[in-house]
């Protein structure tokens, strides 16, 4: 494949989740020349299978006191909602202490000051992207209902209810009885809850790339399906990108956001990222026996229940084994058992289970920057538990960086080259 002759710039972009279909088609629509290159089908990674959740007030960073305390535990706990496979864990060495380092007091400001400063922004940009494909019904009016089922749960997430406070993150004070009002099928047994009333969801988080997709090739862009394993540089600039099977595309420019692969894209380039996976699981139940209008989380047990592709989906978890392991389907049935207190009516009918691999970094700020080492690259990954969250918005910044349009935020603490 030859370099195109009419004057628009090529922008090969690597990876067809949420993140690059949403940038591919921001990129299109900005004049752009675009292919989006995925060795799957579209939207078939992380994106599939998420809990659906805009989860705006969900930026704080996962290594925090309250949560942080709590991991001995959960990792030692069978049921606890995280696991790390003890052969992994040598592994993931060097990521493990930049996550604690992410701990320290100072830091953790500053980090809940970058995922805030992308979440006042991602409502307004998710749904002005939705409204530009005509696509407006894909939120839910409703938001997110936190639960505690003591007053110790309330106080363990007291520095999340204060940083959405000092950052202006609505939220609403549940009695028991409100959150009974509101969503009949939970459970008396809870102490109180919150109300999120921003933290909207999507339809369906796979039909959202599919959404975006179908707009992308509307406006003139393409699709190759193709395993990216290496790359061509002069002058520290890619040419071209080659494919698993041979062939090779000519580019002017690229973006990489393959998900949780991206790290191995770019040690290829020789620029390194601290990217782990953070694998999560869902059950997709058809015939729950209930039905939600909010979704759910319960912090302590760190799970989420979303009403969500025409059914109830139930997810959440974190275990670490890396991104060959095969699932453990066990993690799922465990959240299963963890909501079905929270919605003691709920049945588990024409069900399915599947697992996902949330590209996670240590700080858990996501990359959104122009390489440190290649002058034609952009990346575009990192986005952890909130890549759908965080989708509209990392596609404006990065069509604004490649467009030149200046950017109202201080992008330093989105930078590549940041560890
Ligand atoms: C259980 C679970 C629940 C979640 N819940 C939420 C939620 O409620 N809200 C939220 O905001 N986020 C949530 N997330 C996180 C969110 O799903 C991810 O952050 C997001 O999907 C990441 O999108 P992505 O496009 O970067 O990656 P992906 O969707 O994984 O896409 C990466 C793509 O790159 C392709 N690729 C990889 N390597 C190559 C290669 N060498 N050549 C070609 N193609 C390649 C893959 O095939 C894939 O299609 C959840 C995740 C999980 C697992």
């Amino acid at each position: 494949m030859g370099m195109r002759e009419d004057k628009k710039t090529r922008v090969a972009v690597l990876g067809a989740g949420i993140i690059g279909t949403t940038i591919a088609y921001e990129l299109q629509k900005r004049g752009k020349s675009v292919v989006l290159i995925d060795r799957n089908e579209p939207g078939r990674g992380a994106s599939f299978g998420n809990m659906a959740s805009i989860a705006v007030t969900e930026f704080l960073p996962s290594s925090r006191p309250s949560i942080l305390s709590q991991i001995p535990k959960w990792v030692f706990d069978p049921e606890g909602p995280v696991s790390i496979r003890p052969a992994y864990l040598p592994r993931m060495a060097f990521w493990l202490v930049r996550f604690l380092k992410a701990a320290r007091p100072k830091t953790m400001e500053a980090l809940s000051a970058a995922g805030a400063a992308l979440c006042h922004r991602a409502l307004t940009d998710l749904q002005s992207m939705l409204d530009g494909i005509d696509n407006r019904d894909a939120l839910s009016s409703e938001g997110c209902i936190s639960l505690y089922g003591s007053k110790a749960e309330l106080d363990n997430d007291n520095d999340h209810i204060s940083t959405l406070e000092r950052y202006g993150f609505d939220y609403r004070i549940l009695s028991a009885k409100d959150v009974k009002d509101l969503e009949p099928a939970i459970t008396d047994h809870i102490h109180c809850g919150l109300l999120f009333p921003d933290n909207k969801s999507v339809s369906d988080p796979y039909l959202l790339v599919q959404k975006f997709l179908a707009a992308f090739l509307a406006n003139g862009g393409e699709v190759l399906k193709g395993e990216v394993t290496g790359f061509r540089k002069t002058d520290d600039q890619i040419r071209f990108i080659q494919l698993a099977d041979g062939r090779t595309v000519a580019v002017d420019e690229a973006v990489l956001s393959a998900g949780a692969y991206t790290g191995r894209l770019s040690k290829l380039l020789g620029e390194p990222i601290p990217l782990e996976t953070e694998r999560g699981y869902h059950t997709q139940i058809m015939k729950p026996n209930i039905s939600l209008r909010h979704s759910i989380i319960w912090p302590a047990r760190a799970f989420m229940v979303t009403p969500t592709a025409g059914g109830i989906r139930v997810g959440g978890t974190v275990e670490m084994a890396g991104l060959d392991a095969a699932p453990d389907y066990r993690r799922s049935k465990i959240t299963v058992r963890h909501a079905k207190e929270a919605l003691p009516e709920l049945t588990v009918e024409d069900a399915t289970e599947w697992m996902g691999h949330r590209p996670a970094l240590p700080d858990t700020v996501p990359i959104i920057s122009p390489s440190a080492k290649v002058k034609n690259l952009f990346y575009a990954t990192g986005h952890g538990h909130l890549g759908v969250t965080y989708s509209a918005t990392t596609a404006q910044l990065i069509a604004d960086m490649m467009t030149n349009i200046p950017i109202g935020m201080d992008m330093t603490p989105y930078r590549v080259d940041r560890f």
